[in-house]
């Protein structure tokens, strides 16, 4: 991933009114195999922004119509462009608004007339430290992935799908917006593994978590719980609208066969979910409400999804169905048809 650096790799952009002054500059920087862009006014440098991406800006500080500081600021102000280094050049008088130029955004400045070594110097100085910084942000981001992401079925992992769902739980006390969280485990897979091999194992639970994902709306998120187990974190979902994301999941995840090792597999799962209830409530109390849900579709037989019955006989409560609380004497309700 990390690449020397290279001066033909760099693209300098240099603006200033007088052409003569683009042509010193240009040439000092051309000779030491620099590519370069000019531009000859405010406008025009903006202009040559959108076309392309130079990696550094050599930016002269008084420019008829737009000065080099309304320059730098417009650039400062894209979100895009907020990294790009910008080197004044300035004429010794001008030297009093170089406060301004800073906080502008600029990263430094040389004085005209320069010597071409100082003007070399300061230029790979910035465009180097630029080099490191970006090289710094590409392997940083990789690394956040790998501490977040399971690579196998590239779901969250445990420890991340925790840090959302604490998140999350924050929100909801805050706001009072119904959460709920959805565990589903894969039936019988040892057997998957036993009859097929464990890279076919592996294939299954990419499919698994694939078609999974794509019943999930952007908002929820899935994550690997552990082996073959998944969990969701349904955002803004409360337990019934919960248990009919889990019903399609599960009824998906039924008619699917999942072609590895030139064996077409069929698999089920079983599915808990759990919600939130009290403000008392943490992450782990809603977790071992789907979990003990989970188990319940377990016992069942399988191939169910169920809820956690207080859960439910709470939505009951609060759609006046008493009828339906009456009705609850187990733990729990399952809710799908097999
Ligand atoms: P149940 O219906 O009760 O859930 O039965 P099960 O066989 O699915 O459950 P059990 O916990 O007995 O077995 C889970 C198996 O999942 C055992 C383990 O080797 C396998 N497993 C866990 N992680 C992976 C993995 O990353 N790849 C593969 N291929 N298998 C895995
Ligand atoms: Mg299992
Ligand atoms: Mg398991």
């Amino acid at each position: 991933m990390s690449s020397a650096f290279n001066p033909a790799d760099c693209l300098l952009l240099v603006v200033d009114d007088v052409p003569n002054n683009l042509k010193v500059v240009g040439n000092i920087l051309a000779r030491e195999g620099y590519v370069m862009t000019y531009a000859i006014n405010g406008q025009q440098a903006l202009e040559r922004l959108e076309a392309s991406t130079p990696d550094l800006i050599l930016l002269d500080l008084m420019m008829p119509g737009m000065s080099g500081i309304e320059v730098c600021r417009t650039i400062k102000a894209n979100p895009n462009q907020v990294e790009l280094p910008i080197i004044f050049l300035t004429a010794s008088q001008e030297q009093k608004h170089l406060v301004e130029a800073f906080e502008a955004g600029a990263i430094d400045y040389v004085v005209k007339p320069f010597q071409a070594p100082e003007l070399l110097a300061r230029v790979k100085t910035h465009l180097k430290l630029k080099h490191t910084t970006d090289q710094l942000r590409q392997a940083l981001s990789e690394v956040e992935k790998l501490a977040c992401i399971d690579p196998l079925t590239n779901t969250f992992n445990r420890r991340r799908l925790f840090q959302l769902a604490e998140q999350e739980l924050l929100r909801t006390q805050r706001y009072g917006s119904p959460l709920s969280v959805m565990m589903l485990d894969v039936d019988h897979f040892k057997a998957v593994n036993d009859t097929y091999g464990h890279l076919a194992g592996d294939w299954v639970l990419k499919e698994v978590a694939e078609t999974t994902r794509r019943q999930l709306r952007s908002t929820d998120f899935l994550g690997r719980y552990g082996g073959e187990e998944f969990a969701v974190i349904l955002t803004e979902t409360d337990g019934f609208k919960a248990v009919e994301v889990g019903e399609r999941i599960r009824s998906k995840l039924e008619s699917l066969a999942v072609v590895a090792e030139g064996h077409a597999i069929k698999v089920t799962v079983s599915i808990g979910v759990g919600s939130y209830m009290a403000q008392t409530d943490d992450i782990d109390q809603i977790i071992k409400r789907a979990d003990l849900a989970l188990y319940h579709s377990k016992n069942s037989g399988r191939n169910a999804c169920s809820i956690f019955a207080e859960n439910a006989c709470e939505l009951y409560r609060r759609s006046n169905r008493d009828e339906d609380v009456a009705n609850f004497e187990d733990e729990f309700e399952v809710t799908s048809q097999r």
